[in-house]
């Protein structure tokens, strides 16, 4: 062969090698490395791809979302091997059981997603579901985990991918809350929560700048005189049309949105605005601020706050932030790194609703919290069931041997007020004291109290020792 046609095959075949690498590269890009499947990006691509088409003849396309009910679970107890085991044969399976045209990927952990056009839907949702609840030998032992489905179509539901994929969430969304092993399509109900939602955020973002977004107070009391020493501030959202609103109406979706680190910088700023001439005057020792675990999950969000903290006037010692011990579990080492940075500040925190969760004390030990909110469901019982009234009583000595300072939340009457008090609960919080206040009620509520003569309990001491 002359030196140039063998340069040309040379250079041919280096082309082709380069060629087969990039679509090697292309596909892994496009892959999902465990089962194979295509990935969440080209998923979407592939949605966008066939809406179009769908569009163009007047087809219809069903977008099936999955989600395995009790993965977490399996995962936990079988092992992280295991669980991806399982997660390849769940793809195996899904690919397995796809008519030709299907499409099936993997959106991200424990999350699939099929696109058919299969004309009867709810029929095809089912065969997903019983697919997904046979069960499936793991080392020897049978799992049976099954799966929830939710269903939007296009163009019946959503004209495009964004609004379907949301939709099938939705239904997904519902379908979990409900107990799983099940499918749901978007519906009438569902079309109206989102509608609701899309004013809400609309309305929220609106509200913000417009100062709609105001502090409220409670006091915490000093068990022993039921003095006022510090207030919790709890947001309130005063709606042109709706009048005040209580977070429960809103801060949820406010979280969804990522809209709750607007708010509480918001609430935080006009807080500490009211309240600190109120620490400065010696009228109280602290304000409490609740954070969402969204917050949370920013690395930057102590360094933030301690910078906001700097521009008012309230002392870094009267600052306490109230973060939830969910949040805690989520990421122990985020957790720790932000109390530890507002702690170095002499920021103080606070666990809140211990009680409800895990009720973790070693995460007391371990890092440096000062105070715990027992939550107002224990509070509750507390005079009503002896044994919730001696489980208190122990976290109260827990809580007192590791130096740490107990605040009961929601004590709504007295003798719930007298029983904790026995049980050496220092502080609390609830309607029996008070209930949340705009900042002008709390202040002339604070003067007041500190002229008038502390409030006392009818504690008689038999009463006490009854209980004690
Ligand atoms: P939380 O931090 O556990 O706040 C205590 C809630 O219990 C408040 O409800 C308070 O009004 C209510 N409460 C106090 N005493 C009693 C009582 O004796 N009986 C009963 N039944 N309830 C009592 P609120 O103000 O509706 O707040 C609900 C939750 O919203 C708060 O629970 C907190 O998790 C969240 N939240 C409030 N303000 C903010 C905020 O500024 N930012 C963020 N991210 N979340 C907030
Ligand atoms: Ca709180
Ligand atoms: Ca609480």
């Amino acid at each position: 062969m002359p030196e140039s046609a063998q340069r040309l095959a040379d250079l041919t075949a280096r082309v082709a090698e380069l060629e087969a690498e990039r679509e090697l590269t292309l596909r892994l890009a496009q892959t999902d490395s465990l089962t194979g499947l295509v990935n969440r990006g080209a998923f979407t691509a592939a949605l966008c791809e066939r809406l179009e088409a769908a569009g163009a003849r007047g087809g219809r396309v069903g977008l099936f979302v999955i989600d395995l009910d009790r993965f977490k679970h399996l995962n936990d107890t079988l092992g992280h091997h295991a669980g991806d085991l399982f997660l390849a044969e769940v793809g195996d399976r899904l690919s397995g059981a796809a008519a030709p045209g299907e499409l099936v990927a993997r959106l991200g952990g424990d999350e699939f997603a099929l696109i058919s056009d299969d004309p009867d839907v709810a029929a095809r949702a089912q065969r997903l579901v019983d697919l997904l609840t046979q069960p499936h030998t793991i080392y020897g032992s049978q799992v049976s985990p099954g799966a929830s489905v939710g269903l939007a179509v296009f163009p019946d539901d959503a004209p495009n991918a964004g609004d379907l994929q949301r939709f099938a969430d939705m239904a997904l969304y519902r379908v979990k809350t409900q107990g799983g092993r099940r499918w749901s399509a978007f519906d009438a109900e569902l079309r109206a929560e989102n509608q609701h939602r899309r004013t809400l955020e609309a309305e929220l973002r609106r509200a913000i700048p417009a100062g709609e977004i105001e502090p409220w107070f409670q006091p915490v009391v000093d068990s022993a005189d039921s003095r006022i020493v510090g207030v919790e501030v709890l947001v309130r959202w005063r709606h042109p049309e709706h009048g005040l609103l209580s977070p429960a109406a809103f801060v949820p979706i406010a979280e969804e949105l990522d809209l709750i680190g607007r708010i509480d910088e918001a609430v935080f700023e006009a807080g500490c605005a009211r309240a600190a001439p109120w620490v400065a005057e010696g009228l109280i020792e602290g304000v409490a601020f609740n954070v969402s675990p969204r917050d949370l999950l920013d690395p930057s969000f102590s360094r933030k706050l301690i910078g906001r903290l700097g521009r008012t006037a309230l002392p870094a010692t009267a600052l306490i932030v109230e973060i939830t011990e969910t949040f805690l579990l989520r990421d122990l080492a985020l957790s720790r790194r932000h109390i530890e940075r507002l702690s170095a500040k002499g920021i103080r925190i606070a666990l809140d609703d211990f009680g409800t969760g895990y009720s973790n004390l070693r995460a007391l030990m371990h890092l440096p919290i000062q105070t715990v909110k027992l939550d107002r469901s224990l509070i509750c019982d507390v005079a009503k069931d002896a044994r919730v009234g001696k489980l208190v009583g122990s976290m109260l000595y827990a809580a007192r041997s590791l130096g740490v300072r107990i605040v009961a939340e929601g004590v709504e009457d007295e003798a719930q007020a007298i029983l904790l008090r026995a049980a050496g609960c220092e502080r609390m919080q609830g309607y029996w004291f008070d209930r949340p206040m705009p900042a002008d009620e709390m202040e002339a509520r604070l003067r007041q109290s500190m002229e008038a003569a502390p409030r006392t309990f009818v504690a008689e001491p038999t009463r006490r020792r009854a209980h004690g």
